[in-house]
């Protein structure tokens, strides 16, 4: 285990003595979820930490005066002194990662990402990748697997939103001071503030560091706010998600290979590299260029060398939220990166192309754009998708890099995205847990028993989920006064929005980005029939809002009006209500409060869909759309699936199904979720909803946590990569690199002989002739394959192999095959092979017998 140990000498500020250990725990972002350090700022200054929840605000806006009083104040040194310990304490326990993998895990995974979403006070995230990225990084501090991620520090985070008098967006972009955002200046052992620059066209850029603390995790983050750059470039990270074209590959190099040259720079030596998202891919470019000056080797003889420890997540379900780079662009602004790495630019565009225009070739004269995220793949040794139906979408998505392979082969992996279980349960939930499952319950192996909850009565349950609620509906008329502040008559409002909502009803709640194939207004294709569930006077429904559009989506930003003009409509004054600018905090407030969480986008585009997850711990219960992660956690008794178990063959994004899946989620609540949760017996208390709620919280939260998805990433890739890393030395990537090139040459000439199919017994014996050309017999592998049919399931063998016939490279393969399926079910094939290569992805042609 590296030990990172505190933060370098950064104080800021003038800090008597007996204070400065605020430094260290006011750098750790940890505050900003596990809440024991909640008293100490409030201490500090407590409206600046309520109105910031930024403990390092806090820290560097206290006056002097009251720092020299507290720190002759012996109770809050007592308070000071038991944080500082508790942190030690969970600083230096034993983790998950050390108990397990003690003696593997040494060097960190540096994981790639251009958004993290860890905390409000640190807004340099847009949505769910972000949040991902935050939730991973806790996750990984909580197991104590060795992270490093690393991303950029922007100018301005994502836009702030407000909705005007008539329901439009409008878009606010407050600047990030980075002093006063939870980070220190990266130095190194002199003092120095740790810069890297790289090269643009005619010109080289400064990048400053900053890094900010998870615990024993960093994330690094780089700048080109650095006032040696020219004025454009110090704007390279100005904002995030630029929508301008060469403005991202300019932050996209920054990101991958700024960071990568910093993670050298630090002597980090980081074997994996997980490239979150295609964004990133230039880091394992980067990486590719340092290891062959290292070891003198060509780029292909570079790329196979170290293939094996990049891992590539992809996040996307559609191919238009793919970057993609005009080939002009590439040139310029990689033309030297190229020739570092001996390559032509064609090449590069090549590894980012279609294999199937211009045959992989580098000398079309295409106007194809690079691909980001198909050079991720061609740069990585393993690809996984975010959810099984996710995991489908993308081998339809990536099968043009696998030409004439069977789908189900396609080699992208799944691992299901999960959430941080401590950031987002409640107050309420967290003391349930406590009680049934002890305190650090998250952060381990997470081994509890079936039935977690059984010691926890049906009322106690009632209660929480009363109070959430309650806590929910407070927070949003506090929002709701500060959103109607703008009205005339400020003490009208405060009484009008003090009647809003119900602390009673069925609280359902909607809250994400308003994007057609989301589906925001699923609920209002039949206004009538919503009118009448939020009027009924004994069951009333009452709903609460919230997402935000992009700027340039104008559908969006309709659907957005038409929410906007519903929630006006004098017959549902107060029960539905738009809490603006949906982030991390309101986001919160909602997943804890809500009952009801629905989700409801068009199947199959939702890629996994995480904030469903948050609801979970809480007791709060799923409305979704059968897919993404729903796809997998839905069973009938643990919340409600709109049209469970779709065929998908084709990837559209038609509004066909729209009115269909409206008329499914009405009949679910009004025959299902409404009549569950007020059909109550004598107590008060609604029995059905109760069960449903255990089962949800028992069986669904601890695995869709992020705590199992680190656990699986660490498991079942970066464990087994560093294994396959280690036997790639620069010899086997030159050895590689030279069965490629065969491979490469031959392939085109391999031919099928004739097959012979004999009955002997109740075997079938199969024989074909394969005509090699000059390749090796060992580096090809010959199967016989029969595809899924009726009741026989897939089936593939291995054919062995004799021979050659004389004075020829033709070989005979032969295999039996003991089943009583009819042999015109089966057909020879001819895949590479190597005992070091993973396969297809380091070679993937495929050669059929016709
Ligand atoms: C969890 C979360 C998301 C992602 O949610 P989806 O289910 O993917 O829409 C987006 N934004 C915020 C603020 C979140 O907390």
């Amino acid at each position: 285990m590296n030990n990172q140990g505190p933060p370098g000498p950064y104080i800021p500020r003038h800090m008597p003595e007996a204070l400065k250990g605020l430094v260290g725990l006011a750098l750790d972002l940890r505050w900003s979820w596990h809440h024991g350090s909640d008293q100490l700022w409030s201490t500090l200054d407590r409206e600046m930490w309520e109105s910031t929840a930024n403990a390092w605000l806090v820290l560097n806006s206290v006056s002097g005066q009251r720092l020299q009083e507290l720190a002759g104040d012996a109770d809050f040194l007592a308070l000071l002194a038991a944080q500082i310990a508790e942190q030690d304490a969970y600083n230096l326990r034993d983790t998950w990662c050390d108990s397990r993998h003690g003696e593997q895990a040494v060097d960190p995974v540096a994981f790639f990402c251009m958004e993290f979403g860890i905390t409000e006070s640190l807004p340099l995230y847009s949505g769910g990748l972000g949040v991902l990225a935050g939730d991973y990084l806790k996750a990984a501090n909580d197991l104590g697997v060795p992270v490093v991620a690393v991303g950029l520090l922007y100018q301005q985070g994502f836009f702030r939103q407000a909705l005007n008098l008539d329901g439009e967006q409008l878009e606010f972009h407050p600047y990030n001071d980075p002093t006063m955002l939870p980070l220190a200046p990266l130095r190194d052992d002199a003092g120095e503030w740790v810069r890297v620059a790289i090269e643009l066209p005619g010109r080289q850029v400064h990048l400053r560091t900053w890094r900010g603390r998870v615990g024993r995790c960093e994330l690094l983050l780089l700048d080109s706010n650095d006032p040696r750059n020219e004025p454009g470039d110090r704007g390279i990270t100005s904002e995030l998600y630029s929508g301008q074209l060469e403005k991202r590959l300019q932050q996209e190099l920054v990101l991958g290979s700024g960071g990568w040259r910093l993670l050298e720079q630090l002597g980090l030596n980081c074997r994996i590299l997980h490239l979150n998202e295609g964004h990133c891919a230039f880091a394992a470019l980067e990486r590719i260029r340092s290891f062959r000056q290292q070891h003198g080797l060509s780029f292909e003889q570079a790329r196979h060398s170290v293939r094996p420890g990049n891992l590539f997540t992809t996040h996307t379900p559609v191919a238009s939220g793919i970057d993609q780079y005009p080939p002009a662009l590439v040139r310029l602004y990689l033309g030297s990166c190229c020739a570092d790495l001996d390559l032509s630019v064609d090449q590069l565009l090549a590894l980012g192309r279609d294999p199937c225009n211009g045959l992989g070739t580098t000398d079309h004269d295409s106007t194809e754009p690079l691909n980001m995220a198909w050079l991720a793949i061609r740069l990585c040794g393993r690809v996984n998708a975010v959810s099984q139906v996710h995991g489908k979408v993308s081998r339809k998505l990536f099968r043009p890099l696998f030409p004439r392979w069977p789908e189900a082969d396609i080699p992208i992996e799944v691992v299901t995205n999960g959430v941080h279980t401590p950031s987002w349960d409640s107050p309420e939930s967290d003391a349930v847990w406590t009680r049934a499952c002890g305190k650090g319950r998250w952060c381990g192996a997470q081994d509890l028993p079936a039935e977690p909850l059984c010691a926890v009565t049906d009322e106690e349950l009632w209660r929480m989920r009363f109070r959430q609620r309650q806590r929910l509906i407070g927070y949003a008329r506090a929002r709701l006064v500060a959103q109607h502040c703008e009205q005339d008559n400020p003490a009208q409002v405060a009484e009008a929005c003090g009647l809003m909502l119900d602390s009673e009803a069925l609280t359902l709640g909607f809250a994400r980005r308003f994007t057609a194939y989301k589906r925001p207004d699923l609920l209002l294709y039949d206004e009538e029939r919503l009118v009448r569930l939020l009027n009924d006077h004994n069951r009333p429904l009452q709903i609460v809002l919230s997402g935000k559009a992009h700027p340039n989506d104008s559908t969006g930003k309709a659907i957005l009006r038409r929410w906007y003009r519903f929630i006006n409509r004098p017959d549902v004054v107060g029960k539905v209500v738009f809490i603006e600018d949906y982030d991390l905090q309101v986001a919160s407030q909602m997943v804890q409060g809500v009952d009801v969480w629905l989700n409801s986008p068009r199947h199959p585009w939702e890629a996994c869909g995480t904030s469903g997850m948050k609801v979970l711990v809480n007791g709060g219960l799923n409305l979704s759309q059968f897919d993404g992660w729903w796809a997998e956690a839905y069973q009938p008794g643990v919340g409600w699936a709109i049209r469970p178990f779709p065929e998908f063959s084709r990837l559209d994004d038609s509004p066909a199904h729209d009115g269909p899946d409206a008329e499914e989620l009405f009949d679910l609540l009004e025959n299902q979720v409404i009549p569950a949760f007020y059909d109550c017996d004598e107590q008060g208390l609604p029995n059905a909803w109760i069960g449903m709620m255990r089962a949800s919280m028992g069986q669904l939260t601890p695995y869709y946590s992020a705590n199992r998805m680190v656990r699986e990433y660490c498991e079942h890739f970066y464990l087994p990569m560093r294994q396959q890393l280690e036997a790639r030395t620069p010899e086997v990537g030159r050895e590689l690199d030279a069965w490629h090139s065969e491979l490469t040459l031959h392939w085109q000439q391999l031919r099928f002989g004739q097959l012979v199919i004999a009955q002997e017994g109740d075997e079938t014996v199969f024989r074909v002739q394969l005509h090699l050309d000059g390749l090796r017999p060992e580096w090809a592998s010959v199967e016989l394959v029969a595809d899924p049919d009726g009741e026989w399931p897939p089936q593939k063998v291995v054919m062995s192999r004799s021979g050659p016939l004389a004075g020829t490279n033709t070989y005979t393969y032969e295999c039996r095959v003991v089943t009583g399926r009819p042999a015109a079910h089966f057909t020879p094939r001819v895949v590479a092979a190597h005992p070091l290569a993973s396969l297809p992805l380091e070679f993937p042609g495929i050669l059929w017998f016709r």
